[in-house]
């Protein structure tokens, strides 16, 4: 395989119906390396929506299955399968030389770990999350865009808001988002503007209607690269200027 994507890498957490098709669109275009990290074994109920996986795939761990079905239908992508979560212990080792980091996790506290980790490692990371019948993307770039703390400033309380196990995903929908994070991440490994950096995409299903979130970096966000070193943010550091005070 040649061209420029094919000395890429790019870090892709979770295999299941974000994931999955999100691997499967990075491998096909030619994305040379591919990191997966799942800890989960494939269940009955992943079926309608993870496309990685069939009826013989039952019971086996997702992240080897996963890679296992990758291998098989793109032989020259090399692929790196961590059967675990992304926490605190695997981040910083499998960011390290990542290009892009896409997050299908689907739940809150691996998706602020992936926002803080991805711009502590300058890694842009694409998010997506789906539920019932509504999709939605950002791309956070390091320094440059706001990020899911700039918009959320926190994870909601365990249990407010139900996991995609609990409320349901329209199948179809979970490889329609995945699919659009592939060709964000693809978008952005070839050095183009993401076309969610810095805006939410909402895609709502049953009304066909979308709109995007202009995401904004906020001055004391505990998470972007200025705020979080204790450096003053965009803001301050603008009136400071203009107050003509000395940095
Ligand atoms: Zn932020």
């Amino acid at each position: 395989m040649s061209g420029p994507l094919s000395g890429k890498r790019a870090v892709v957490i979770g295999a299941g119906g974000l994931g999955g098709p999100a691997l499967l669109g990075l491998a096909a275009a030619g994305v040379g390396k591919l990191v997966l990290l799942d800890g989960d074994a494939v269940e009955t109920s992943n079926l309608a929506r993870q496309p990685l996986f069939g009826e013989a795939d039952l019971g086996r761990r997702k992240a080897e299955a996963a890679a296992a079905r990758l291998r098989q239908l793109f032989p020259s992508t090399q692929v790196d399968a961590v059967d675990g979560r992304f926490d605190g212990g695997s981040a910083a080792r499998v960011l390290q030389g990542a290009d892009v980091l896409l997050d299908g996790s689907d739940d809150f506290e691996t998706r602020f770990l992936a926002n803080d980790e991805a711009l502590r490692a300058g890694v842009p990371l694409v998010h997506g999350g789906v539920l019932r019948y509504t999709a939605q993307i950002l791309t956070v770039v390091p320094g440059t865009t706001g990020c899911l703390r700039c918009l959320f400033e926190a994870p909601p309380p365990r249990g407010e808001v139900p996991s995609c196990a609990e409320a349901g995903v329209l199948g179809a929908l979970a490889g329609f988002a995945g699919s659009l994070m592939a060709a964000e991440a693809l978008r952005l490994l070839a050095g183009e503007p993401g076309a969610y950096a810095g805006r939410l995409l909402v895609y709502e299903a049953r009304s066909a209607s979308s709109r995007l979130v202009p995401v904004k970096q906020r001055p004391d966000c505990t998470a972007c690269p200025s705020a979080a070193r204790g450096a003053p943010g965009p803001v301050e550091s603008e009136s400071s200027r203009a107050r003509g005070g000395a940095a």
